[in-house]
């Protein structure tokens, strides 16, 4: 018998509805929410209204940016949808979001099937084994055809397509018409009906398209018994299978990535997408059904996975912060264990730290609704927790356990931003805060010299996304320079360095005197601060002063400003006064140290080199492999796949902006790309 929360889990979904821009999700979305009931009129993208586009700008390019998670119910179950953005330069938002769904719709457009960003999350969700379902939307449109595009799935995706409905297709004197579906599983036809769809009509198949229902049904029960025994063996036995048994057998294979189906409709034309929803919950996965999260006990330091139990310990991840103009941060929480109270403390991990979850909320489309508890399995929004970031993990002190941190990539571009008047300067400042804490993508500094504010993310396209944020969402009169990429420095040598620091402020003499050695370390292993002084008379504070101003001094270096990475400090002589040792003094003292030391330790510029994917269809290869070095780049692997190649390569940073308008103009719009950070490398090499 299961217990009452165990039923509900079983009720439950957290899913995300993954497409290539344009294809449909936004109003494949806005449709569920509306056919199950919780928004009252149908939004249309095109008038800039669809609800779960949050912001204004999103709304105005027509994009879905950031992952916010809406409930919404049908036929008993609790739906969580999770929204993922479609853009490259967003891969770290669409990671963030697989992270906490158990299952996906995949859309795919009628016309051109499988698209170049379909295939990259495709293969970001075969990554996380996310069990799937398919949707061939834009029926309606002129060249649409539903079997070019199961054959393009299997082809392109490798994934076992099997249909669940065939479209009707009717010939009209102005083309072909989108009728409706044949149901493959109780064998009938559906049409929509009612001003908004809203109605669906059962009817007998009509005698001219028996065959071909006949035909798909036996590929069908084909494809389900090559994976079924109890399948098999009915078929054999000759025996009727009954539609209960079908989707049983279906929905395992589903979970097990065996099986795709597929499902056809016409969202814009309120077609299609009641059997949709059905299938979320015939077959993707409950939370309990998925693959347990992972994670790691601080203190035994070993890996654990994490059961599905709402009995069990608290334990959720924080996987993305937006922040509210009236209520302030909003915490998304998914819970893999466990469950929280609103008034209840929560215990931070990674930070060691407790603080209060005031309020929990559940996100509707269109409104907000507070719940007395949010338990494993759940999505939520926890508000009231200051200290949290997006990655966290957040449980209790008795069981301290760390989910699998998330991956984010080294911000690489910056734009330098400055508010039209001084008096702007520290709203601007706050702003920068707010934003740096809902996106762990992206870091603000202020270069020293010219006072102004760096803001530093991942790609053009995050940059100017955030920069329009502060414009027009916070409302800051600020002009934003050329997009640059962010360079990073380091040391090539070993040098050591004395210093001695005196000013006379107010009367009174601040005086520091301190040795140190500065050494480069292995790539990639951070920066390391050592201080070999032992401690005798001088005090705590000069210590910690000391320990700011390297930190300090590693946050920009002396060649040209950026931050300093892989260079080992360690701090061998102390000098200090009773009478004149001040922490400023200290402070300034080792951070001019720190920059005459690197000075005479051949200091050089790192630039970041990124990884380059890129998927061409055949004809177009030569252009774009040109293309591409032309860019300094250097192909590192091609791989030829029926009609699209897809090409690996690794080309610095400086020379991607505008990347994306050069490979539409060589290949007619055809050819796509992704990139990510891949490393620093010496700079003029
Ligand atoms: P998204 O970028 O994947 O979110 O796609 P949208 O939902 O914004 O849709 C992109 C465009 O395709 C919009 O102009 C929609 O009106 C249109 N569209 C969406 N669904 C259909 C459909 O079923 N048929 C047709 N003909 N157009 C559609
Ligand atoms: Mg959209």
């Amino acid at each position: 018998m299961l217990c009452y929360s165990e039923v509900m889990l079983r009720k439950m979904r957290n899913i995300g509805i993954m497409a290539h821009i344009d294809a449909g999700k936004t109003t494949t979305t806005e449709r569920i929410l509306f056919y199950t009931g919780k928004s009252h009129r149908i939004g249309e993208v095109d008038d800039g209204e669809a609800t779960m586009d949050w912001m204004e700008q999103e709304q105005q390019r027509g994009i879905t940016i950031q992952s916010a998670a809406t409930t919404t119910y049908w036929k008993g179950c609790q739906v969580n949808i999770i929204d993922t953005p479609g853009h490259v330069d967003f891969t770290a938002e669409v990671e963030r979001s697989l992270r906490v769904l158990d299952g996906a719709i995949a859309i795919f457009d009628a016309v051109h099937g499988v698209e170049p960003q379909t295939e990259t999350v495709w293969r970001q969700a075969q990554r996380y084994q996310v069990p799937c379902i398919g949707y061939v939307n834009k029926m309606d449109r002129t060249g649409a055809d539903f079997y070019f595009v199961i054959e393009d799935v299997r082809k392109k995706l490798g994934a076992n397509t099997v249909p669940l409905q065939i479209p009707i297709v009717t010939d009209g004197s102005a083309g072909n018409r989108f009728e409706g579906v044949i149901d493959l599983i109780e064998m009938k036809e559906i049409r929509w009906e009612g001003s908004e769809g809203e109605n669906m009509a059962f009817s007998p198949i009509a005698a001219g398209r028996e065959a071909a229902a006949k035909e798909w049904r036996e590929k069908l029960i084909d494809a389900l018994s090559r994976v079924s025994d109890t399948v098999t063996e009915k078929y054999l036995a000759g025996e009727e299978l009954d539609t209960a048994l079908i989707r049983t057998e279906l929905r395992k294979a589903v979970l097990m990535r065996q099986i795709l189906p597929m499902f056809a409709g016409a969202s814009r034309r309120n077609t299609g997408v009641q059997p949709l929803i059905d299938a979320v919950s015939d077959y993707l996965p409950a939370p309990d059904e998925a693959l347990p999260a992972v994670g790691h006990h601080v203190k035994k330091e070993e890996n654990i996975t994490i059961p599905c139990d709402p009995k069990g310990q608290p334990l959720g991840l924080v996987f993305k912060i937006q922040n509210d103009r009236e209520a302030g941060s909003l915490c998304y929480v998914r819970m893999y264990s466990g469950s929280i109270k609103p008034g209840a403390a929560v215990f931070n991990v990674g930070k060691k730290k407790r603080e209060r979850a005031n309020r929990i909320l559940r996100m509707h489309s269109n409104k907000s609704e507070p719940v007395d508890e949010l338990s494993a399995g759940d999505i939520g929004v926890v508000i009231g927790m200051k200290l949290a970031q997006t990655g966290d993990t957040i449980g209790s002190e008795g069981w301290p356990v760390m989910l699998e941190k998330m991956q984010f990539p080294e911000p690489v571009v910056s734009v330098a931003i400055e508010p039209k008047t001084i008096s702007e300067q520290d709203k601007l400042k706050d702003i920068l805060a707010i934003l740096s804490k809902e996106d762990p993508t992206f870091t603000t500094r202020e270069n020293e010299e010219t006072g102004q504010l760096i803001i530093s993310g991942m790609g053009e396209l995050h940059l100017d996304v955030l920069v329009t944020r502060i414009l027009r969402d916070f409302k800051v009169s600020a002009r934003a320079g050329k997009p640059q990429v962010t360079y990073r420095e380091s040391i090539g040598a070993t040098a050591e360095h004395s210093e001695n620091f005196s000013r006379v402020i107010a009367g009174k003499e601040n005086a520091a005197g301190l040795g140190l050695r500065v050494e480069s370390a292995q790539r990639g292993t951070g920066n390391k601060y050592i201080c070999a002084v032992k401690s005798g008379i001088i005090p705590e504070e000069i210590f910690n002063a000391v320990g700011r101003g390297i930190n300090g001094a590693f946050a920009s270096g002396i060649v040209m400003g950026y931050p300093c990475i892989d260079i080992a400090v360690t701090v061998t002589d102390i000098r200090y006064s009773e009478l004149t040792g001040t922490e400023f003094a200290f402070e300034a003292c080792a951070s001019m140290a720190f920059d005459e030391a690197c000075r005479a330790a051949s200091p050089f510029l790192l630039e970041p080199i990124m990884a380059v994917n890129l998927t061409s269809p055949h004809e177009f290869v030569g252009e774009v492999m040109s293309l591409v070095t032309q860019r300094g780049g250097h192909v590192q692997n091609m791989n030829a796949k029926s009609g699209i190649d897809e090409i690996k390569a690794l080309a610095p940073m400086a020379q991607m902006f505008g990347f994306m308008t050069a490979l539409r103009s060589v290949s007619q719009g055809r050819a796509g790309f992704t990139m990510e950070f891949s490393h620093f490398e010496k700079k003029g090499r």
